[in-house]
C-alpha cells in the first residue's frame, strides 16, 4: 500500500489550544481519513514545540520549573484532539528525548555539511539585529514598522539583540531554493503565499543564526573543543527537527524503519505566518544534512473572529472542544471545511455556524436521511426494497444515480487539491437533488394508491434515493466520521464506514433485502438563540476550567507599558468624557455584553460593553462613567455601539473594573 505521510505544525505550547489549532489539526485528520479512502497507508504526525525563550519566560511566570510547565500545556494540546474526532499516528513533544536524538543526529550531518558555494554550511559569527520575542526571529527592516521597531504580525517593539552563534549559511542556498520553486511550482501552496516566498527569497538571504547562549531552554548543542561556550539550538531548528524524530529519525535500530518508509513528507500544513521557516529555512537545512525534500508545504489562512485574528491579547480566543460539546464536533468540522476556503482567511462565527447546522445539517442531509429511512422502515418492512427493472424505472430515477457518481467524482478532484468547500458542495448538490427528487414523485402518494404498479415504482424511488444516501454517507465521512457512521449504520450496513475505499464505495451498492437500522435523528434541529447562549456558556466554563498556568489571556503583569513614547497632541486626540449611565440591559446572546446608554451633558450615547460579567446591569444605572467620546461606532452583535467604556483590565481573566470619581462631577466634563 503506498504511504501517506502528512503534518500539522508542532503547536507551541506558550498557551492552551484554542480553535486555530483545532481548525489546522482537523483539516489533517480530515485528509488522513480521505487518503485512507483512496487506499492510501495515511499517517499524520502531530506534536508540540516546547522549547525557547517564550517557554522559559511564560514558564517564569506561571512560577513553575520550564519542564513541568511544558508538560501540562503539552497535555492540554494531546487530550484535545480525541473529543473532536482527531486521530493521529504520532505526536512528539520536542522535549522527549527521542527527538532530543533526533536533532543530534541531524547537527552531525549539518555540522559537516558543505554549503553550495563550497563553504562550510555551519560557521560562527557575531550578529545583532531586531528580535522579535514571540515569532523568535530576527526581523529584516521591511518586516518592521517604524517607529518602533514593531512585529508586524505580534504588534509588539522587537528588541535589539546581539550575539556571538552558530550561524547557517543561508544565503548560500538562494539558488537552490528558487530552482527548487521553479522546477516544483507546487512545493508551496496555495499559489499566492508561494508568489511571496519567490520574492522573499528573490530578494536575498541572510545567513540564519541557529544557536542561542542567551537562554537556556533549548536542546544543548555539542560544545567542541574551539567553542565550550553553552549555546541551545534555535528553537526553530529544533522544532522543524520534529518531523522527522517523530517517526524515529535518529533513532536506534527499532523506531528507524518508520522513518525510512515515512519520509519525505507528502503534505505538510502550516499557519501562513510560520510559512516562511517551513519552505525557506526548512528545505536548506534538509538540503544541507542531504535528506530528502517534503513533497509540499500548504499555508492555510486565519480563522477571523469579528472580523479580527484570535489573540491572546486581543482576549478574542474561542475552544473547539465546547463548542464541539454543545453541537457535535461533526458540525463544527463541517462548518470549517465548507465556510472557509482552506489557504484563505476566513471569518468564524458561532451565528453562521449553528446558522449552517441548520440548513444543510438538520435540514438538507438529517431530514433525507430520516424521510428516506422512515418510509422504508414504513413501507418495506425495513428492508431495503427491490428495484424495479420495469417500465417504471425512468429516467428521473437514472438522472439521481448519474448525480451521486459525478458529485463522486467532483468531490474526488476538489479533495485531491485540498478545495474542501467545492468538494462538500457537490455533494449537497446530490443531497438537493435527492431531496428534489422525493418532492416530485411523491412516494407517499405512491404507498398510499398501492397498486402493483405504484408498489413497484416506489420500490425503485427509495432504493434510488437510498443508494444516493449512502453515496454522499460514505463521501462526508472524512469531514462528519461520527455523525456518518451513524447513519451508515442506520442504512444497515454492516461493513466499518472507516475502513470504505472509494472503491468500494462506487462498486457496491446497498443489498435489496438487507435490514436497515432504527432510525433515530442525527442532526436533531437546534433553536438559535438558546444553542447560541449554550454555546458562549460553555466557552466561559472552559475559560474558568483551564490551568491557571496556561493564560488563557496574558495576564496584565506580563504586559510592559508601551515604550514608544506619544506627543501630548496625540494624546489630547482621544476625547474622553464623563457619562452617567441612564439605562443598561444584556446584550441577547452575548453573555459578555450589556447594552449601555449614557449621558455626556449633550447628549445619551448607546454603547456596547464587555462588563456584563463583573456588573449586574442595575447596579450601573445613575453611576458615573468615563467613555471614549470620539471613537468611530461600530456594531457588536448588530447593535451599533456609539463610543467605549474606560475600565481597567485585572487578572488573569482580565477583569473589568470602572473607572469612577471620588468627587461628584458633572457629565459631559472632558479628563485631560
Ligand atoms: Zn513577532
Amino acid at each position: 500500500m503506498p504511504k501517506f505521510f502528512l503534518t500539522t505544525p508542532l503547536y507551541y505550547v506558550n498557551a492552551a489550544p484554542h480553535l486555530g489549532h483545532a481548525y489546522s489539526t482537523m483539516v489533517a485528520d480530515t485528509i488522513r481519513r480521505y487518503q485512507k479512502m483512496r487506499g492510501y497507508d495515511a499517517f499524520l504526525l502531530t506534536g508540540t514545540d516546547e522549547h525557547g525563550q517564550n517557554i522559559e519566560r511564560a514558564a517564569k511566570a506561571a512560577g513553575m520549573p520550564p519542564q513541568k510547565y511544558c508538560d501540562e500545556v503539552a497535555a492540554l494540546f494531546r487530550n484535545e484532539w480525541q473529543p473532536l474526532g482527531i486521530e493521529f499516528d504520532s505526536f512528539i513533544r520536542t522535549t522527549d528525548a527521542s527527538h532530543t536524538r533526533g536533532v543530534l543526529a541531524l547537527w552531525a550531518r549539518l555540522a559537516q555539511a558543505k554549503a553550495p558555494d563550497g563553504q562550510p554550511a555551519i560557521y560562527r559569527g557575531k550578529y545583532g539585529g531586531w528580535y522579535c520575542q514571540r515569532c523568535e526571529v530576527f526581523k529584516d527592516d521591511s518586516e518592521l514598522r517604524q517607529p518602533g521597531n514593531v512585529c508586524l504580525v505580534h504588534e509588539q517593539p522587537c528588541e535589539w539583540t546581539e550575539e556571538e552563534n552558530l550561524f547557517f549559511r543561508l544565503s548560500a542556498y538562494q539558488e537552490a531554493l528558487l530552482a527548487l520553486y521553479e522546477r516544483d511550482p507546487e512545493f508551496i501552496r496555495p499559489e499566492t503565499r508561494r508568489n511571496e516566498v519567490v520574492a522573499f527569497v528573490r530578494g536575498g538571504l541572510r545567513d540564519l543564526s541557529i544557536s542561542r547562549t542567551t537562554i537556556q531552554w533549548g536542546i544543548p548543542v555539542p560544545q567542541t573543543p574551539e567553542d565550550t561556550a553553552k549555546h541551545v539550538f534555535y528553537v526553530w531548528l529544533d522544532a522543524l527537527t520534529g518531523y522527522l524524530s517523530g517517526i524515529g529519525y535518529g533513532q536506534p535500530d527499532a523506531a528507524k524503519p518508520a522513518f525510512e518508509r515515512l519520509w519525505p513528507a507528502d503534505l505538510q500544513l502550516v499557519g501562513k505566518e510560520i510559512l516562511r521557516f517551513h519552505a525557506v529555512y526548512w528545505p536548506a537545512f534538509l538540503m544541507a544534512a542531504g535528506l530528502p525534500l517534503p513533497a509540499a508545504i500548504f499555508a492555510h489562512g486565519w480563522l477571523l473572529f469579528e472580523e479580527s485574528k484570535m489573540s491572546k491579547s486581543k482576549g478574542n480566543i474561542l475552544r473547539a472542544v465546547p463548542i464541539g460539546d454543545v453541537i457535535g464536533a461533526d458540525a463544527l468540522r463541517y462548518f470549517l471545511l465548507r465556510e472557509i476556503p482552506f489557504g484563505q482567511d476566513g471569518n468564524f462565527s458561532l451565528e453562521a455556524l449553528v446558522s449552517r447546522y441548520n440548513s444543510d445539517l438538520a435540514n438538507d442531509l438529517g431530514n433525507l436521511a430520516s424521510r428516506v429511512l422512515t418510509m422504508i422502515t414504513r413501507y418495506f418492512h425495513q428492508e431495503i426494497p427491490y428495484p424495479s427493472a420495469q417500465a417504471q424505472h425512468s429516467a428521473q430515477d437514472r438522472r439521481i444515480l448519474e448525480i451521486a457518481e459525478q458529485a463522486a467524482a467532483r468531490y474526488v478532484s476538489c479533495f485531491d487539491r485540498l478545495e474542501f468547500g467545492a468538494g462538500l458542495d457537490a455533494v449537497w448538490e446530490l443531497i438537493a437533488a435527492v431531496n428534489k427528487y422525493l418532492v416530485e414523485t411523491e412516494p407517499w402518494a405512491l404507498a398510499e394508491r398501492g397498486t402493483q404498479d405504484d408498489r413497484s415504482h416506489l420500490a425503485t424511488i427509495l432504493y434510488t434515493a437510498a443508494e444516493a444516501l449512502r453515496v454522499a454517507t460514505g463521501l462526508l465521512a472524512p469531514v462528519m466520521p461520527d455523525s456518518t457512521g451513524k447513519i451508515w449504520r442506520q442504512l444497515g450496513i454492516g461493513s466499518d464506514l472507516s475502513a470504505l475505499s472509494l472503491d468500494d464505495l462506487r462498486k457496491t451498492p446497498l443489498r435489496t433485502g438487507d435490514k436497515i437500522g432504527k432510525v433515530e435523528p442525527v442532526f436533531p434541529r437546534l433553536p438559535k438563540e438558546e444553542t447560541l447562549a449554550r454555546l458562549q456558556q460553555a466557552q466561559e466554563a472552559s475559560a474558568r476550567s483551564l490551568p491557571a498556568k496556561a493564560p488563557a489571556a496574558g495576564s496584565p503583569s506580563e504586559q510592559p507599558v508601551s515604550a514608544e513614547r506619544i506627543k501630548i497632541d496625540d494624546f489630547l486626540k482621544v476625547d474622553m468624557r464623563v457619562g452617567e449611565v441612564r439605562a443598561a440591559e444584556r446584550v441577547k446572546g452575548a453573555s459578555k455584553l450589556l447594552r449601555l446608554e449614557v449621558d455626556i451633558g449633550t447628549e445619551v450615547r448607546q454603547i456596547v460593553a464587555g462588563i456584563a460579567e463583573a456588573y449586574a446591569p442595575e447596579s450601573l444605572v445613575g453611576k458615573k462613567v468615563v467613555i471614549v467620546a470620539n471613537l468611530e461606532p461600530r456594531k457588536l452583535r448588530g447593535i451599533e455601539s456609539n463610543g467605549m467604556i474606560v475600565a481597567a483590565s485585572v487578572g488573569k481573566e482580565d477583569r473589568p473594573v470602572l473607572v469612577t470619581f471620588v468627587e461628584d462631577v458633572p457629565n459631559g466634563a472632558r479628563l485631560r
